[in-house]
Formats: C-alpha cells, structure tokens, sequence
C-alpha cells in the first residue's frame, strides 16, 4: 500500500518513494540538553514515534539518527546570545558536562515512559567535533564560506537560492531589518558555522581558527551526512526548526555537495496550554513528570496526543488528559473481553478494519482518522480473539501497551514475603534493615520501587 507524506519542501502530499527499496533513513534534530524536555518537546518526539511505527508496519527497515546538542545552540536560534549549555551551566552551579549527562538521562527517561523506541543511532555533538571542523573547512574551499573576526559565516549570497522551506524571498526582505550582532557578515541572511571563543569561554576547541566552538546548524549537517550519506530519506523536526536551522540544514549541503540533505521534509506543529503559549513567566510549562505526579499513565498523554493530526495545534488541557486517560481504560477493557470472546468473525470484516486503519496511518500518519476504525473494532458487539489479535498488531503503531496488563508476571511468594517484611522495617523506622531488604530483592532479581500507596516490585530485565 503506498504512503503519503507532507512535504513541507513541496509543500504538498507526495507518495513516499525511499532511496533503497524497503529502507528508510530518517534524521531527527534532537534535544538541546540544558533544560528538562516539556510535554511539548514530547510531542514531535511522540510524532516521530509514530513515523518510525508506521514505516516499520509497512515492512521498512529503518536507519534512525537522531543527535543530542550539547555544544552551540545558542539562546536565539540564529547567532545571538550565549550558548543555551553554559547558560545553564553558570545558573545550575554545574560544568556543562554535568548539566548534559543529567538532561540527557531524564530525556530519556521520559521517552522510555511514553513507549517511544530508540532510534538506531544517538550521536552527541561534542563527539562530532572533527567531522563539524572538515565540513566547515569543504565550505571554505568550495568558496560558500567566509572569516570575520569573531566567527566563521555561511556566505547565503552564494546559493542559487536560500529560504526553500520557509519560502523567504531575500529580495523582498529590507536590508538591514535585521540587527546585526557581527557588521563584518556580508548579508543579513548569513549565519555562523563556527565561532571564535571569548577568553573564558568553557567550551572550545583547536582549530585553525584559534580556539573555537561550531554553530547548531553545523551540527546536524555534519553528523546526518556522517551516518546517512550526503542524501537520505526523511528530516523531521518541529514548527519552528523550519525557518532557521533547517533552511541552514539545506545551505550548508548545498554548499558541500550540492544536495538538498532529505528528500522528505516533516515538520510536527506545537503543543498549546490552554490555548495559548506554554512559557516560564505564564508558569503553564508542563513536564511529563507533572502528569504521572497527578496520577495518570504516561501513556495517557501519548493517546491524548492521538486526538490531533500531527501537522495541527494540539491544545492541552487537564480535562483532555482526564478523557483520555478514561480512554485507556476503555481500550484496555475493550481488548480484553475480544481476547475472551468465543464469536467467530467473517475473515473479510477483520481485514476490512485492517485495511480501513492501514489506510489511515499511510496518509500522512492521521491518527485520529486510525483511533476512529481502533473504536470500531473495540465496540464490534461480537467478541473474537482475532479482533484481539487485530487490536495488538494496530498497537505496533499506537504503543499505548493495551495488553500490558495481561502481560504482568507473578510475583514469587518468597518476594512478596520480602517486600511485607521490608514494610514492617519501614514501620518500625528500622532503615538499615529495610534497606538490607531491598537489596536482597534486588539479588534475587526484582526492584523495590516506593510510591505513595506503599511498595511494588518489578523484574529486573
Ligand atoms: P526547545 O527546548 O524549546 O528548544 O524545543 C526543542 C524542540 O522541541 C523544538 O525545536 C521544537 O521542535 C519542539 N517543541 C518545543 N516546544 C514545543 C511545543 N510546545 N509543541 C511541540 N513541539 C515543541
Ligand atoms: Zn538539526
């Protein structure tokens, strides 16, 4: 069955057509690891989560990079302001290899709540350093680059056109509407590949250009072409990566081989708090962590995210989450009682509903169109394990675990007994003992966990 994609470099649907037969090899701009990721954040990553589910339900086999900024992104998008790590760095009393371990580990964290699977490939920018400094000196020698006294700039005059994505027409744009940070660049379009270090700058590395660090956009070029060759299937991001970092994504392999990088451009569109901006200074940013702290599955938010096209304005609400979470429990219920059916089922309805819901996620991943044929098989009045069957391989794609529960292994009376007496130690406030308990646990292969109704355990994998 074919697949159709948006195109945001078209600008319109398209067939997906991949480099190599049955392959396809996807880049995604990763997080920025200075802060903890939103629940905004999540939802492009819960997006490509999805992407990566669908291709794998038409039978590809998938080549994911997905890199991890640690160095160069500054507090603008473009060339101004201080570097977003020693930002944060400097306000966290931490060394910005501290501050990236540390939001690397919860970003993680919460893409491994949400279900969302790796991608194959996870690469860290300041592990990229000697790629980034060959690229930027290709640039120079095929004449698209050019030193200041503060930074090395891409040279936007020397394309054939700049601004393919967002559609910007440079001629339309007023010179100098914009204020520039560095009077050496020759046109207010171009941006920084590499730039020279302050004395104190924490961050910085040998080049030929004294110690120096590389620019954001650099970054992603350097490593997607590393490991996805100069042309590759997918780029996916944000919204709001289209009219800087990816029309400088485009640039710089222009510049260094003459190639648009992606041949698919996929962009997912923002997360809205009531309606409204999800900022610090209104105090409506959201992590994942505030949902489970209110009690509900993570997964919760991964299906209420299923309630809007990817490509539209999702709006938040707790009253959204609340629904969905009843939702969950519904398709939990609904799959359950098909897994305990005994109807039989014309073969032709099942494949009809396979159909209806293939259909739907290969046009441009609409979920909420598939989550309307999921509600259908769940309501079907007749109640058949092959519906059950049919509702597991959906969740290939919804990753929402909708037999997780019939999934849960016993847990050894030895364990339990354990885990009561560990209980009674924390009673008696005898925390040597409990803790002497909790690791005997984990020596016979399960993990205490503490919550607020008392302790669970779980196996260790
Ligand atoms: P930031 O941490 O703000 O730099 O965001 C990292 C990436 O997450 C951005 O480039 C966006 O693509 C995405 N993102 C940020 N905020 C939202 C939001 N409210 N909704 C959806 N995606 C977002
Ligand atoms: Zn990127």
């Amino acid at each position: 069955m074919e697949i159709k994609f948006y195109n945001t470099l078209t600008k319109q649907k398209e067939n997906f057509i991949p480099l190599n037969i049955g392959e396809a090899k996807i880049y995604s701009c990763g997080p920025t690891v200075y802060k903890n990721a939103t629940i905004g954040n999540m939802r492009t990553n819960i997006f490509q989560d999805v992407l990566r589910r669908v291709l794998k339900y038409n039978g590809y086999k998938l080549k994911h990079v997905m890199n991890i900024t640690d160095v160069g992104h500054l507090v603008s998008d473009g060339d101004e302001g201080e570097d977003k790590m020693l930002k944060s760095a400097r306000e966290e009393n931490k060394s910005p290899l501290e501050i990236a371990e540390y939001y690397t580990k919860l970003f993680f964290n919460d893409l491994d709540a949400l279900n969302i699977e790796k991608p194959e490939i996870i690469c860290k920018a300041t592990d990229h350093i000697n790629e980034m400094l060959e690229y930027v000196k290709k640039l120079i020698a095929n004449g698209y680059a050019y030193e200041t006294s503060t930074a090395i700039y891409f040279d936007v005059s020397k394309l054939d056109k700049y601004g393919i994505l967002s559609g910007i027409n440079l001629d339309e744009q007023k010179s100098g509407a914009r204020v520039e940070v560095d009077k050496e660049k020759k046109n207010p379009y171009d941006f920084a590949l590499w730039i020279k270090a302050p004395e104190n700058h924490l961050m910085k590395w040998d080049s030929p250009w004294g110690p120096s660090y590389p620019g954001w956009h650099i970054e992603c070029s350097a490593m997607s072409s590393k490991y996805l060759g100069e042309q590759f299937d997918i780029h996916t991001g944000g919204i709001d990566l289209i009219p800087t970092h990816h029309e400088n994504e485009i640039a710089q392999s222009k510049g260094a081989c003459g190639k648009i990088p992606a041949r698919y451009w996929m962009h997912g569109e923002y997360l809205l708090i009531n309606g409204g901006k999800m900022s610090k200074s209104l105090g409506n940013v959201y992590l994942l962590e505030d949902i489970i702290k209110r009690g509900y599955n993570p997964l919760v938010y991964r299906l209420f995210s299923y309630s809007c096209h990817y490509r539209n304005k999702l709006n938040f609400t707790w009253e959204g989450i609340d629904a969905a979470s009843k939702s969950l429990e519904r398709l939990k219920e609904g799959y359950k009682k098909h897994l305990t059916g005994e109807d039989n089922i014309n073969k032709e309805i099942v494949d009809e509903f396979e159909k209806r819901f293939h259909e739907a996620i290969n046009d441009d991943l609409n979920m909420p169109l598939a989550m309307g044929v999921v509600w259908e098989v769940i309501r079907y009045e007749k109640k058949s394990k092959q519906l059950a069957d049919l509702l597991l391989k959906f969740d290939t794609v919804l990753g929402l675990k909708i037999d997780e529960e019939n999934q849960k292994e016993e847990i050894p009376e030895e364990i339990t007994n354990l885990l009561e007496q560990r209980q009674k130690a924390r009673e008696d406030k005898n925390w040597a003992e409990s803790d002497k308990l909790r690791d005997l646990i984990k020596e016979k292969g399960y993990l205490v966990k503490d919550g607020k109704d008392g302790a669970t355990v779980e196996k260790i994998k």
